[in-house]
């Protein structure tokens, strides 16, 4: 957990039954439109990753991109996207994962990482784990090492971030 744990906690919003019944939407947009609330998020993770050696983020499509990118330029280390199928221009390489209802497939560019390079995997949420999952299995066909996987929120009821540990990797959250 964070430094600022409970104070972004509290700055994140619940919508309920979003975008279908029995959803509880955790909704960012209230922490990105609070300038102090938006600094102290990306400021917990560099504090978290600056003396951890990372070559790169691997940012999830879309909103990993929003934390990602700034702690890309904090950390000075680069930026890579993963993206939804069809996205991304050049050759990619790609991993489908089944969600609740039916699946889904993510995509890298191929040339993304180095054989060794120090991956951090982001994204806003963890749910079921099988996006931030699939991500790890992309990072690892490339040669890509998983550094640790980071969330502003884990859902661990939902059990995501204890899937994502038995596979071997490391979880961190900004709050749960
Ligand atoms: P999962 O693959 O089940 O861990 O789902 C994580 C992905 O789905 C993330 O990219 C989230 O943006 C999105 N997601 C899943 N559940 C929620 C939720 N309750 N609130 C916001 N985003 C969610």
């Amino acid at each position: 957990m964070s430094i600022y744990s409970d104070y972004i906690k509290s700055v994140i919003r619940t919508v309920p039954d979003w975008p279908q019944p029995g959803v509880n939407f955790r909704d960012i947009t209230p922490v990105l439109q609070n300038s102090a609330a938006f600094r102290k998020l990306i400021d917990s993770f560099v504090h978290r990753y600056q003396e951890m050696e990372i070559d790169a983020i691997a940012a999830i499509d879309a909103r990993g991109f929003i934390i990602g990118a700034p702690l890309a330029y904090e950390l000075g280390c680069s930026f890579v996207p993963v993206r939804k199928k069809g996205k991304l221009p050049f050759k990619t390489i790609s991993e489908t994962y089944t969600l609740e209802y039916g699946e889904s497939t993510v995509e890298l560019h191929s040339d993304a990482f180095r054989e060794g390079d120090r991956i951090l995997v982001m994204d806003d949420l963890i749910a079921t784990g099988g996006t931030m999952l699939a991500a790890c299995k992309l990072i690892e066909r490339t040669g890509g090492i998983v550094v640790e996987t980071a969330a502003i929120i884990d859902l661990p009821e939902l059990g995501g971030s204890a899937k994502i540990r038995e596979e071997g990797h490391s979880v961190f959250a900004a709050c749960s």
